[in-house]
């Protein structure tokens, strides 16, 4: 009999967390290593949020909470949604998690099983195809433009549903990580409307929401009730990234109140509740005030704009302006089948191998993404470090031949 059961071997590890181990070695041993991997703000959670929790331990809000989340934090999620999303949501509708990798989790587990089909735009963030795997479902993937703001085009997306017919969800993610890319409105609408007609649940991860930077985030579902289109969404949001709150572990989902009661009742079984003091930090942080927020924004945006210029100062590397997020997703292609010391740069793991061993410079390889040639750079590190890293790439790819 086997050991583990077969999901285990179905899903993939983890392999951004692969290269912050070698990376983590590395600067054991002593190496001065620049990291360009990590998925988040280099910046502490702010005062007000880490005064937040400290009072609630301190009023004993220690223990477990309703499942679905403290009404306090539905509630003030209700605020944050009508003040920055212009959208009415009430608390029931509302489902707060541990992390909105949960929340994504639960929505494929709570929509999806065997012979269900699910459309993920490459290149895709490495959980979506691991989510709908642990749901027995099949991703489906559809390719899209980089030089087109990484869109996909609507004629690939209506050939897949109308040649398959047990697709059930679309996973859409806008900004997006790995690119940084903000979808136009056109394209969310039409896939809305696609989603529509053949009765499909969009999943709107929404995580970098607040991070854009040359124009305002509208939610797909504030289009979606805009122009009346009446698609079923549930739509992921996180304090993870906005508030520089990664390691609290809240993230919130809001939606249609069924799907939100089935993914409660399997949350209630899995975990019980987000963590007490968590939410009671997060209610400051959507209440608060929310300076640091766009202090944040400021600092992204210029440590972006600094970093597209190095990397298309390079030569054969191009890189689009990212709308949003903290990632920058460059193409490499010039350089594949070019070798370093007799050795043969085949791919983006191959590339990103050399900037690690040689260059000490830690990045993501774009295969994993789904985006072969493409490498992930995430620049929330100061702008010295996102010079020298850059340098240390430039100097690197000069000695390929
Ligand atoms: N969605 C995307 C696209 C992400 O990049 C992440 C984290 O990296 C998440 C969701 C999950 O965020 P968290 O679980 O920290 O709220």
């Amino acid at each position: 009999m086997n050991l583990l059961a077969n999901r285990v071997k179905q899903i993939k590890p983890s392999f951004t967390l692969d290269m912050v181990t070698r990376a983590s070695e590395l600067k054991d041993q002593g190496e001065d290593v620049i990291n360009f991997s990590a998925g988040q703000p280099d910046f502490n959670t702010p005062e007000n949020i880490r005064n937040a929790a400290k009072k609630a331990m301190d009023r004993g809000d220690t223990k477990y909470t309703s499942g679905s989340g403290t009404i306090e934090l539905r509630e003030a999620v209700c605020q944050k949604v009508k003040r920055e999303n212009k959208l009415t949501i009430s608390p029931d509708s509302v489902l707060i998690s541990n992390g909105e990798k949960q929340s994504l989790s639960l929505v494929c587990q709570t929509l999806f099983q065997q012979k269900d089909e699910v459309v993920i735009f490459k290149p895709y963030w490495v959980s979506f195809p691991e989510f709908v795997a642990l749901a027995d479902a099949k991703p489906l993937f559809i390719n899209t433009n980089p030089q087109k703001n990484f869109e996909p085009d609507i004629v690939d997306i209506e050939s897949i549903l109308s040649n398959r017919k047990k697709v059930k969800g679309i996973i859409i993610n806008s900004p997006s990580n790995p690119t940084g890319a903000i979808w136009s409105d056109e394209i969310i609408i039409k896939i809305l409307r696609l989603a529509k007609e053949n009765n499909i649940v969009v999943i709107s991860d929404e995580c970098y929401e607040r991070l854009v930077f040359d124009k305002k985030f509208v939610s797909a579902e504030k289009l979606n009730q805009k122009n009346k289109i009446g698609a079923n969404i549930i739509t992921c949001m996180s304090m993870s990234k906005t508030y520089s709150m990664t390691g609290w572990r809240i993230g919130y989902s809001f939606g249609d109140p069924i799907i939100i009661n089935g993914m409660s009742k399997i949350q209630g079984q899995a975990t019980s509740c987000a963590n007490s003091i968590s939410q009671a930090a997060a209610v400051e942080a959507l209440l608060g005030n929310q300076d640091q927020v766009s202090f944040m924004i400021k600092k992204f945006k210029e440590r972006r704009d600094l970093i597209v210029s190095l990397l298309n100062n390079i030569k054969g590397v191009n890189c689009e302006l990212p709308g949003g997020a903290f990632y920058a997703f460059p193409n490499f292609e010039y350089y594949l089948g070019k070798s370093f010391n007799g050795k043969e740069i085949k791919n983006s793991f191959d590339l990103s191998d050399l900037f690690l061993d040689i260059a000490k410079v830690v990045t993501v390889p774009g295969d994993g993404f789904g985006a072969p040639a493409h490498i992930r750079f995430s620049y929330p590190i100061g702008k010295k470090l996102i010079n020298d890293g850059i340098n240390r790439v430039k100097n690197i790819l000069d000695q390929l031949n």
